[in-house]
């Protein structure tokens, strides 16, 4: 046995090393967070709860189309106007199953809509449910008012009126778009 060999032996130094490493993590700064008390908030582009907008929504179905696994249904039909006679799609249904999905995100890829009408980027993702046929099957008021669903603190529903681009409202508006929400 070297010399070397003995003064490992008899000095457990590979311990050292270890709580050295320990300790270095000890001081770090901690990421853990005393959920539910206190919620990280999810990065800009996290994918999560779905938003949707029947008004802006112009029944196109590209995002049905999109959808790799179907599970966007879209059923409409086409008022007339007696006096006009103009003809305008009303969509009965607009539906997502939502425990299929897996948030590829090209339904909204797809919307051609300014704001998109449907959109994941809400920075909401506690819609947990004890019964997930019906609790994560969303319909269009669900998927709207958000039935069942708890949004990230300080983020609105789509239907109070949700900006896709920025659900927590913090971003700066162009002072068009700020006037025009203070009316
Ligand atoms: S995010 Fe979900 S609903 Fe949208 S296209 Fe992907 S799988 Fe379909
Ligand atoms: S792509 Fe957008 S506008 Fe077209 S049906 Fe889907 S949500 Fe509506």
């Amino acid at each position: 046995m070297g010399f070397m060999d003995f003064l490992n032996k008899l000095v457990p130094i590979e311990l050292f090393r270890g709580m050295a490493v320990t300790g270095g993590y000890f001081f770090r700064h901690k990421e853990t967070v005393q959920y539910p008390e206190k919620r990280v908030e999810p990065m800009d582009r996290f994918r999560g709860m779905f938003g949707y907008d029947l008004d802006r929504c112009i029944d196109c179905s590209l995002c049905a189309k999109a959808c790799p696994i179907d599970i966007i249904y879209i059923r409409d039909h086409v008022d007339v106007n007696p006096e006009t006679k103009k003809k305008k799609k009303v969509i009965d249904r607009y539906d997502i199953d939502v425990k299929r999905c897996m948030f590829c995100g090209l339904c909204e890829l797809a919307c051609p809509t300014e704001p998109r009408s449907i959109w994941l980027t809400t920075k909401t993702y506690e819609a947990s449910t004890y019964e997930r046929n019906d609790g994560l099957y969303f319909d269009k008021e669900r998927l709207s008012d958000w039935r069942g669903v708890k949004a990230f603190p300080g983020v609105k529903t789509p239907a109070a009126g949700q900006d896709p681009a920025d659900p927590l409202g913090k971003k700066p508006k162009p002072p068009a778009a700020a006037a025009a929400t203070e009316e």
